[in-house]
């Protein structure tokens, strides 16, 4: 754990250093899924090549490439795609999957997510458990929208993203009183090449003489600002839009979450300020938000990309959040074309997520040149099966445990279908969490 912020008292079995071998080698995949744009569509299908990655980066893609000492990974019968960008997530929310189960967000909040106590260690274990999981199902960068209850909250966060070798960016939500841990934090993420920061705060107008003052932060750091926005119908009484405006949010680099009840002069508004949206269709269902018009966002041109948003989706499952993201639209218009299709799923789910963090010209598809962020997608099984189309497949019927191997920067997270976990450290890891439910309970 390089780089953390003050001294955490970890035992040392935390500690499993991934070992980052020479040169790896991809070879005879018999799919790679690009999702370069080409002539043939926008997933950039290529077949029966080899990858060569050094130094972190997608160094060659051919056929017959021989490269002495490289870790090679058979990916004969596979698919090769870009890794997973999840651009929402509360990820010390593996505290709290399954709370509140029959509430909507604003009932929800107080019981589940304000009830929290954390001590250092407990927020690292939280986080860390919740990499493990993205990590899983084949999740490459997150977006960690962090609460931020306290500065040891903070240190033990940013210290299990870090030691996750995941690319992640750390959302801060700002409270004033932090400002100097706020920028120390900054330099620490900073200081990541795997790291981006952001400051994060709430829309509400009775906040809004605070937010200008995150708004002014912002500037000062030349940090993004992630707001949720309009996730439900509840929050248009807190004037979210107008809070917006007046404190200036507007006029910053900005990720909304959500924006589920939008109207089309805020749809303009947000295409105006070139804001980049995180749908997260799995947690509008769960906290019955409803169904946000993605379609009418993209058409003004729009990135979006696709949030898993921690607990109240309560699984880290992304193909599942790519069948929502894909579904809840169709059902919504009653209409098997609409956006997103299969195509455009899978573009979200990696281009487009780059493109909304900033991120396309180093991750996002396979290319020669780009960061190493890769999966490999064993289809022979039950689930899977035949290939009858194979963007489809994907979308509809893949599941975390097709996902065979992960590498983030060319380093391996999960190695022939296994992550870097022991099962000692995992019952650990449940028993942290535990032990921050029952906290919570007796509260
Ligand atoms: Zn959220």
């Amino acid at each position: 754990m390089k780089l953390s912020l003050g001294k955490l008292l970890i035992p040392a079995t935390m500690f499993i250093p991934v070992v980052q071998a020479a040169p790896i080698l991809i070879k005879d995949a018999s799919v790679i899924m690009t999702m370069e744009q080409d002539e043939a569509g926008k997933t950039g299908l290529i077949s029966n090549k080899d990858i060569l990655i050094e130094d972190g980066k997608i160094a060659k893609i051919a056929q017959n490439i021989t490269y002495d000492d490289a870790q090679i990974i058979d990916a004969s019968g596979k698919i090769v795609m870009p890794g997973l960008v999840d651009v929402h997530n509360h990820l010390w929310q593996s505290t709290i999957r399954g709370c509140g189960a029959d509430k909507t967000v604003t009932d929800w909040l107080a019981p589940c997510v304000f009830n929290s106590r954390f001590s250092e260690e407990e927020a690292y274990n939280a986080v860390r458990f919740s990499t493990f999981d993205l990590i899983a199902s084949g999740v490459t960068t997150v977006v960690d929208w962090s609460h931020a209850f306290t500065p040891p909250f903070v240190d033990g966060n940013v210290a299990a993203l870090q030691d996750s070798r995941m690319r992640y960016v750390y959302s801060y939500n700002v409270n004033p009183i932090y400002s100097d841990h706020i920028r120390k934090t900054k330099e620490v993420v900073d200081a990541d090449e795997l790291g981006t920061f952001q400051l994060a705060s709430r829309l509400s107008m009775s906040f809004t003489d605070t937010l200008t003052k995150v708004v002014a932060l912002s500037k000062e750091l030349n940090a993004e600002l992630n707001l949720h926005y309009l996730e439900n119908a509840k929050d248009r009484d807190i004037e979210q839009t107008q809070s917006l405006i007046e404190s200036g949010a507007i006029s910053v680099s900005l990720l909304l979450n959500h924006t589920v009840v939008v109207n089309d002069e805020e749809i303009d508004m947000m295409a105006k300020a070139n804001a980049k949206i995180a749908y997260n269709p799995m947690s509008n269902m769960r906290l019955a938000s409803g169904i946000a018009p993605v379609g009418k966002m993209h058409e003004k041109g729009i990135e979006i990309g696709l949030g898993l948003d921690g607990a109240v989706n309560d699984n880290s499952n992304y193909f599942s959040l790519m069948r929502a993201a894909t579904g809840l639209q169709r059902v919504k218009h009653q209409d098997a074309t609409v956006f997103p299709t299969v195509e455009d799923t899978l573009y979200l789910a990696t281009q487009g997520g780059a493109r909304v963090l900033g991120l396309q010209d180093k991750i996002g598809s396979i290319k020669e040149g780009k960061q190493a962020d890769i999966i490999v997608i064993n289809p022979k099984t039950t689930n899977m099966g035949a290939t009858h189309d194979i963007a489809s497949q994907i979308v509809f019927t893949a599941e975390p445990e097709n996902v065979e191997w992960v590498l983030v920067n060319g380093e391996v997270l999960k190695r022939d279908g296994k992550l870097n976990l022991p099962d000692e450290e995992l019952q650990r890891l449940i028993q942290s969490n535990t032990a921050v439910i029952a906290k919570q309970k007796a509260l």
